[in-house]
């Protein structure tokens, strides 16, 4: 058959590997998940709530312009409806933005490590990736910027980046935007969002209304734990929504998940006790790491990426026989790193009990 050339050595997304797996493969009763930045505390009980009572007839098929979503949105972000665009998950923006601005020939900007969507979807298309490498796991965005050339076609600015957690400031972000040229989109990825607390970053949405090249990405997946429901949102001025809508799947999220983002969306005291919450797990990781002498990147998000002093993948498997899976900075890029999600207090610190013994018997701290 008549493949795509570029098909030919790429592979499927690895995930981190499912619960219900590592229970039987390592004969476990309970295995925790701290792999995917996923929420522990679950989601809104508002959610909860609604699902118990919820009688949505799954044989229609959804509103494909999200509207009451949409509304919801609109009135959160202090934006016009018309300046949205609705994803099946931000995966699925991603998806849309390279199928519309990526092809041979014109090539995208990218840190190094980043998430890695950003590549994997350029790749399909067949348009060239710059990796420029992040500096202590920040975006280098001067590198980034001397790496922009007249075929560049999307720059991707993962803030705070997965997986080193690190943000880019307001004022780099500021002189950044100021100097990429204007027929370059600039995606701002802020999936975690809800979860950064550090004052040098401010809002970004303003940006939008100053850039037409600026569109922002925000999901419900990782603070509202609606992972499986699969919504993400991306803001920009009207005329690059209007050309990217004709891309979108036509009923890329379903009746059940739209109407359970607007519940969730209503419920800002969750994402504020998660935020705190979230705060305290980071704190219990931060003190393993200064009292163990262990490189880490300080972290605006739910997880945190910090060193082993020993091969990760041996360290990943360790846990994982001890009923916690976790990510291998070697399938990060960052060999020698591990990226642990912030669990429950009581997770966080089983697992960090757990690794010391771990690091011990690796004799890391002989
Ligand atoms: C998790 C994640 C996403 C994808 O989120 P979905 O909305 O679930 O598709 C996008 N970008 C980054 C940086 C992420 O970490």
């Amino acid at each position: 058959m008549k493949w795509k050339q570029q098909l030919f050595g790429m592979k499927a997304y690895q995930p981190g590997k499912p619960i219900e797996e590592v229970k039987r493969e390592f004969g476990l009763d309970e295995v925790v998940k701290l792999a995917s930045n996923e929420n522990p505390y679950g989601f809104s009980p508002k959610v909860k709530a609604f699902l118990e009572t919820d009688s949505t007839n799954h044989a229609i098929y959804p509103d494909g312009y999200a509207q009451e979503l949409r509304t919801a949105v609109a009135k959160h972000l202090g934006v016009k409806e018309t300046e949205l665009l609705f994803g099946n998950g931000s995966d699925d923006l991603i998806a849309i933005l390279t199928r519309a601005l990526l092809y041979p020939g014109v090539n995208t900007v990218m840190a190094d490590p980043s998430f890695s969507q950003y590549s994997h979807n350029a790749e399909i298309e067949g348009a060239e990736v710059r990796k420029v490498p992040t500096k202590d796991g920040k975006h280098d965005l001067q590198a980034m910027l001397a790496a922009i050339d007249e075929n560049t076609s999307i720059v991707w600015v993962c803030n705070p980046n997965n997986p080193t957690g690190t943000i880019v400031s307001d004022d780099e972000l500021q002189n950044f935007l100021k100097q990429v040229p204007s027929d370059v989109l600039v995606v701002l990825d802020e999936a975690y969002f809800e979860y950064i607390n550090a004052p040098e970053f401010k809002d970004t949405l303003h940006y939008v209304k100053e850039y037409p090249n600026v569109i922002i990405m925000r999901t419900f997946s990782k603070a509202y734990g609606l992972a499986s429901f699969r919504v993400g949102y991306a803001y920009a001025q009207e005329d690059v929504i209007a050309k990217l809508d004709p891309v979108r799947g036509p009923f890329n999220n379903t009746v059940l998940s739209q109407k359970i983002a607007v519940v969730a969306l209503e419920d800002q005291q969750f994402i504020q006790e998660c935020r705190t919450k979230n705060e305290n797990g980071k704190k219990q990781f931060v003190e393993f790491c200064n009292k163990h002498g262990l490189n880490y990147y300080p972290s605006q998000t739910n997880f945190i990426l910090f060193e082993v002093k020993a091969d990760s993948d041996v360290v990943f498997q360790e846990m994982m026989k001890r009923g916690f899976i976790i990510r291998s900075g070697n399938a990060l890029g960052t060999p020698g790193y591990i990226r642990v999600t912030f669990g429950t207090e009581e997770q966080n610190s089983k697992f960090l009990t757990l690794l010391e013994e771990v690091l011990t018997e690796q004799g890391v701290f002989a």
